[in-house]
């Protein structure tokens, strides 16, 4: 044996796929793309996804629960948790109590929303007033199109889908930065001032509207409500029962001359829910262990709230499950304890992404350790900050075990950290599945620009981070 065997290397995986992978690599990309496209805000991703889901035979997991389909092996269901949060489950052989294999992307991304009362005018524009939500470096959303994406709730009863800004001849939304030529003091300032949150004003209205009734409201405000109303059948109140979006109104598109990365809006974590999704709608055979995707919402902003990864939910699912499974096979155990035997046997990929190496800023990174662009899927035993602070830790036992299954069929896979130990942090949804008691390791796409409004993956990684999704159902 040589010395050189020993040593282990990491290269971009293009170099070693065959021809049949290049091609399927750059084909899966495509319907990542129009998923980009089609899926922007969380309820959207539910509608999508529940539409795919359908067309591949799963069912609404409620009319198990109602005991109206029995909960047999080799079904497939589906379950919705306020149009925002969902689980997708193909049924296995065993009893749910000895664990399931799942994989746990969020829906929700960076953004911007309304306030409540958005609406007002000055100086002859009229302007709505936001809150971002979640991490974002306030400066990038600043003169570039944005698109509304929501509902509004109305009084009797229906709910109005908001979508505007999209399609080629919509208006889009700006919020506008400062000309650099009365910029002096705004440049000096630091970059978490240098837009402020109460800034954060999107246009939305020029033209006022005038009456010949001296009454009457005028003005552009007046106008925009009018627009409003014309268009929705809503007035300035309703914005008080709305969830309305602000996003960038960017298409995903391929990047490079040679078209080998994808750029696009929330991909932190789309990339992870669209890649767990075509896994298990890849499953053909009945398998021994029920497969699930967990999408959970709220992960930017800590996984609080009943949409959330904290929420008991996902736990509520288990103990559905065992419910229906003893009812259905007429199988004598308690569902509570079956459950919670569930949770701490169940094997848990959190499908999260991972700050990939940015040739532009070195510095934040430990070479040896960071993730790189075109490496295939990113491992991560542990997120949180500097000293392992604030999260799990997937054993070696538990990661062994995943990279085996992948090694077997050769999916490159790299194990990294996310940047310098002392440069920053961030966590994931994998420290609430380790609270249940599961096996959890953190494992996505690496991803360049992560949090701003265009997103940059390789394609490469987003169709190794399917494959190991895929591979992780059908051999773990
Ligand atoms: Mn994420
Ligand atoms: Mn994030």
């Amino acid at each position: 044996m040589s010395i050189k065997e020993l040593e282990y290397k990491r290269e971009v995986a293009w170099y070693s796929m065959d021809d049949a992978h290049k091609e399927a690599a750059h084909s899966f990309s495509k319907g990542y793309i129009d998923f980009l496209n089609k899926c922007k805000i969380e309820r959207e991703c539910v509608t999508e996804i529940k539409a795919l889901a359908e067309k591949n035979g799963f069912v609404d997991f409620n009319s198990v629960t109602k005991g109206e389909v029995p909960l047999k092996a080799g079904l497939k269901v589906y379950w919705i948790n306020r149009e925002k949060a969902m689980i997708l489950a193909v049924i296995g052989k065993q009893n749910p109590a000895d664990g399931l294999k799942m994989v746990g992307a969020h829906l929700d991304a960076p953004r911007i929303d309304f306030r409540p009362q958005p609406l007002y005018e000055d100086h002859d524009i009229a302007l709505a007033k936001t809150r971002y939500y979640g991490g974002i470096k306030k400066y990038q959303w600043v003169s570039v199109p944005l698109a509304l994406h929501g509902v509004i709730c109305k009084k009797d009863g229906t709910k109005v889908v908001i979508n505007i800004g999209e399609e080629a001849d919509d208006p889009v939304f700006v919020i506008n930065d400062l000309l650099p030529h009365l910029a002096y003091e705004q440049v000096d300032k630091k970059a978490s001032d240098v837009i402020s949150a109460e800034g954060l004003n999107i246009i939305m209205g020029s033209l006022p509207f005038s009456s010949e009734d001296p009454d009457e409201l005028k003005g552009v405000k007046a106008n925009v409500l009018k627009l409003l109303n014309e268009k929705y059948g809503i007035s300035e109140r309703d914005f008080n029962f709305a969830e309305i979006e602000i996003v960038p109104a960017l298409p995903a598109k391929y990047v490079g001359l040679d078209k080998g990365m994808i750029g696009g809006y929330a991909q932190d974590d789309k990339v992870c829910a669209y890649t767990a999704l075509q896994a298990i709608l890849q499953i053909d055979e009945t398998p021994d262990k029920t497969c699930a995707c967990y999408f959970s919402d709220r992960e930017e902003v800590g996984s609080m709230g009943n949409t959330g990864a904290r929420a008991n939910w996902l736990e509520n699912f288990f103990y559905e499950l065992c419910n229906a499974y003893n009812i259905s096979n007429d199988v004598k155990q308690d569902s509570g304890v079956a459950a919670r035997r569930g949770m701490f046997n169940t094997a848990f990929l959190s499908a999260d992404v991972t700050a990939a190496f940015d040739p532009n800023f070195p510095e934040v990174s430990d070479l040896t350790n960071t993730a790189y662009c075109g490496m295939g899927i990113a491992f991560e035993k542990y997120t949180g900050h500097r000293g392992k602070g604030g999260a799990s830790e997937a054993s070696c036992e538990f990661f062994t075990g995943i990279a085996k299954v992948l090694d077997e069929i050769k999916i490159p896979w790299q194990l990294t950290e996310m940047g310098k130990i002392e440069k920053g942090g961030g966590g994931t949804i994998a420290q609430y599945m380790t609270d249940l008691g599961m096996d959890v390791i953190d494992c996505g796409t690496p991803v360049l620009g992560m949090h701003s409004p265009y997103e940059v993956t390789s394609k490469v990684d987003v169709y190794w981070t399917y494959k190991a999704y895929l591979e992780f159902f059908k051999k773990y």
